[in-house]
């Protein structure tokens, strides 16, 4: 392959797939910012943002993080979104139903035509509305094994397990030998 790839530092594309409304640019504003804003309507744009930690290992991973908003409504484009990706977070929101039959849907499509070796997580937002829940842990559990997916339930709104949901991607990034 072209160019070095330091072992020690990895630089990873990092993509967010899930009906709209589910958190996703909140996921990624509280990962990258600390904050969560109930009240903005947020869109990157065709920019990305980026966020590196250190593992204990003394890894560093940088994540460059693509949440455009079109995804959602032009699924024809989302190839190209997802091209070149290194991991993809698939989010639903665990009082929406329709978003988790949804976020099945993209593991199929990234099964089909991601990269081979992409780094999948199932990720239920909006954990804090636990007395909304409308989809089990279980559920999320069952179809993360399936498909041989990470899994987790997340809140953008409490940071609950924001920060673990990219550790746990970084751990498991195939590292590239020295
Ligand atoms: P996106 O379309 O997937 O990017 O979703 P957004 O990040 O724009 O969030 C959609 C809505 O859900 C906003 O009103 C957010 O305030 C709200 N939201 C996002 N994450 C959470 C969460 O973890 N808990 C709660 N209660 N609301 C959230
Ligand atoms: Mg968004």
């Amino acid at each position: 392959g072209g160019g070095a790839v330091d072992p020690k530092n990895l630089k990873v594309k990092l993509v967010l797939l899930g009906d709209s409304g589910v958190g996703k640019s909140c996921i990624v504003l509280r990962f990258v910012r600390g904050q969560f804003d109930p009240t903005s309507k947020v869109t990157i744009g065709a920019s990305f943002l980026s966020q590196t930690i250190a593992l204990q290992d003394s890894t560093t991973v940088k994540f460059e993080i693509w949440d455009t908003a079109g995804q959602e409504r032009y699924a024809a484009l989302a190839p190209l979104y997802y091209r070149g990706a290194a991991v993809a977070v698939v989010v639903y929101d665990i009082t929406s139903p329709e978003s988790f039959a949804k976020a099945q849907y993209w593991v199929k499509e990234l099964q089909k035509h991601g990269s081979p070796d992409i780094v999948m997580a199932l990720v239920g937002n909006k954990a804090d509305l636990d007395e909304k829940r409308e989809v089990t842990t279980q559920d999320g559990i069952d179809c993360a094994e399936k498909n041989g997916m990470f899994f987790i339930e997340t809140s953008a709104k409490t940071a609950d397990n924001i920060n673990q949901l990219f550790e746990e991607i970084a751990k498991r990034l195939p590292r590239p030998s020295a």
